[in-house]
C-alpha cells in the first residue's frame, strides 16, 4: 500500500498489536542508551528466543539460529536456512550507535566552585539542543588491571543527573547575537557533576570530593578515564506523544528503532528458504568507520564463518554469497516537519504514518557518496509489499541542495550486493528528543519480515 496513512486502516486488533510492538520497544529504546547496552539487550532478546552464541557451535544446519558479538559492539542474530550460503543471505542492517558526547580522555576539572567534565561530541548534533536537559553518563572505564568498570548512572529514578548549563537570558544580550553553529561552542559542552569540596583539601577541593567519590563507587582512578569510553546521553525513558498516543518521544530513535523492529522481525519470521541476518553495527554517524563500523571486515568474516560452519569453506563461495545476498539497509529517514516544510519536496517526502520508508538514494548534492539502489530491485520489493499488504513510501532526504546525509548502504553495495534503504521517518532527527510514529514503526517490522522471507 503505496503513501497511504495506514492508521486509517487498522482493526482493533491489529491497533493493539501496533500499541503493545510500540510498548515493547519503548523498554528497549529506553534500557539501550548506547551501542554496547543494545548488544546487550540484543543478546537478552536472542538468548530467550532459542539462540546460541556462535562460538559453542562446531557445525551449523537448516533452522539453527545463532548470535554473532563483536567486541561488545555489533551483533548479528542468524537463522539458518534451506539454501547454501553461498546462494546468498538476506541481510537487515542497521546501526546503534547514536549522537551524544563523549568524555575526553582527560575530563575532570575544577572552576568556579564546580567539578565538570569535558566532553566531545560524537555525531552530527546542534548544539544548542543539549544544553539544559538532565543527562546521564553510560560506559565503560577500563582499568590496568584488565578489569572494565561498567557506569550506567542518571537513568534510575534514585540516581542523580548531569547536565550542561547554558547562560541565563538576562545576560545573554551578545550570546543571541551570534548564528546557531556559535551560540553554544563545541568547546563549552562541559558537564557539571559536583560542588562540594572536600574538606581539608587546599586547591581544587570539589574535584577531590568527586575523585573520592569515583574510587568509593567505582573503584576507579582520574588516570582510569584515559581509558574509558564514557557517553553522556539523554536521561530518561521513552513515552507516548499526542494525545491520540501515535507517536513515541525518545533518545536515539535514529537508528534503534530499525535496529529493534529488525532484529524482532528476524526472531519472530524464524527460518526461511536463504539464511537470514540481523546485524546492528556501531559508528555510523561518523562514517561507518573502525573496527565495528560498517566498513571493518567483521561482517565479511562473519560470513566466511557461517559458511565454513554449513559448508566446506571456499573464497569463491564467500565472494558469491557477498554478490547474491540482498539487504535492507535499515535506517530512519527525515519526516516532513509542518514547522519546516520548506526544506521538504512533498512529493518525494516521508510523512509519519505513511509506513516504512525507502530511500532509494541519500547522498547530498548530485546524490554524492550516496547508494543508488538498483530499480529492478525494488519492483521486487513493492509487489512483495503489497501482496503482504505493508504501507511503504518512498523519500528523499529533503529538497535537492537542501543539505544530505548517508547510511551504510553504499559499504555492502561495493560487494555488489543489492542494498536499499528502508526504515522509519523521523521528526527531530539527531536531537536529544526525536520523534517517531508507533504506525510506521509496525509497518516497518511487518515489512522487514515479508522481506526475508519473500524477496
Ligand atoms: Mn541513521
Ligand atoms: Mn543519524
Amino acid at each position: 500500500m503505496y503513501a497511504k496513512n495506514a492508521w486509517e486502516a487498522y482493526s482493533k486488533a491489529e491497533l493493539k498489536e501496533v500499541m503493545n510492538f510500540a510498548d515493547d520497544y519503548k523498554e528497549f529504546l529506553s534500557k539501550g542508551k548506547t551501542e554496547r547496552e543494545c548488544v546487550k539487550l540484543a543478546i537478552e532478546m536472542a538468548k530467550a528466543n532459542g539462540f546460541e552464541d556462535i562460538n559453542n557451535c562446531m557445525k551449523l544446519s537448516q533452522g539453527d539460529k545463532v548470535y554473532i558479538t563483536n567486541k561488545g559492539k555489533n551483533i548479528a542474530l542468524v537463522v539458518i536456512g534451506k539454501n547454501p550460503i553461498e546462494k546468498g543471505v538476506r541481510v537487515l542492517g542497521a546501526h546503534i550507535d547514536s549522537p551524544r558526547m563523549d568524555l575526553k580522555q582527560n575530563p575532570l576539572y575544577e572552576k568556579d566552585g564546580f567539578a565538570l567534565l569535558d566532553t566531545h561530541y560524537y555525531g552530527g548534533i546542534k548544539k544548542y539542543q543539549w544544553v539544559t536537559i538532565p543527562l546521564a553518563l553510560y560506559g565503560v572505564v577500563c582499568k590496568k588491571d584488565g578489569t572494565n568498570v561498567t557506569v550506567n548512572i542518571g537513568d534510575d529514578p534514585k540516581d542523580p543527573v548531569f547536565g550542561i548549563s547554558d547562560l541565563l537570558i538576562h545576560l545573554a544580550q551578545d550570546q543571541m547575537t551570534k548564528t546557531a553553529t556559535k551560540v553554544v561552542e563545541g568547546e563549552n559542552l562541559d558537564v557539571t557533576v559536583g560542588s562540594i569540596p572536600l574538606k581539608g583539601e587546599d586547591g581544587d577541593a570539589v574535584k577531590a570530593n568527586v575523585l573520592k567519590l569515583l574510587k568509593k563507587k567505582y573503584d576507579i582512578e582520574e588516570e582510569d578515564f584515559l581509558s574509558a569510553e564514557i557517553e553522556v546521553v539523554p536521561a530518561g525513558n521513552a513515552r507516548d506523544y499526542g494525545f491520540d498516543r501515535s507517536m513515541i518521544a525518545g533518545y536515539g530513535h535514529d537508528d534503534r528503532s530499525c535496529a529493534y523492529s529488525s532484529a524482532r522481525a528476524l526472531i519472530d519470521q524464524g527460518e526461511c528458504d536463504y539464511t537470514t541476518i540481523a546485524v546492528l553495527v556501531d559508528k555510523e554517524e561518523i562514517g561507518s568507520v573502525g573496527a565495528t563500523g560498517a566498513q571493518s571486515k567483521w561482517f565479511e568474516n562473519t560470513i566466511a564463518e557461517l559458511i565454513n560452519l554449513t559448508d566446506i569453506y571456499s573464497d569463491l563461495k564467500l565472494r558469491h554469497a557477498m554478490e547474491n545476498t540482498k539487504m535492507l539497509s535499515s535506517d530512519v529517514s527525515a519526516g516532513v516537519d509542518p514547522l519546516y516544510e520548506s526544506v521538504s519536496d512533498k512529493k518525494n517526502g516521508a510523512f509519519l504514518g505513511n509506513g516504512i520508508c525507502f530511500n532509494k538514494y541519500t547522498g547530498a548534492r548530485g546524490k554524492s557518496g550516496c547508494n543508488d539502489a538498483m530499480p529492478e530491485y525494488f519492483a521486487k520489493i513493492r509487489q512483495i509489499l503489497d501482496d503482504n499488504n505493508c504501507y511503504f513510501q518512498t523519500a528523499e532526504l529533503g529538497k535537492v541542495d537542501q543539505g544530505g546525509g548517508g547510511t551504510i548502504a553504499y559499504i555492502l553495495g561495493n560487494y555488489n550486493m543489492n542494498v536499499i534503504d528502508a526504515g522509519i521517518a523521523v521528526l527531530n532527527m539527531h536531537a536529544p528528543m526525536e520523534i517517531i510514529s508507533k504506525a510506521d514503526l509496525y509497518e516497518a517490522y511487518k515489512s522487514y519480515k515479508v522481506f526475508l522471507k519473500d524477496v
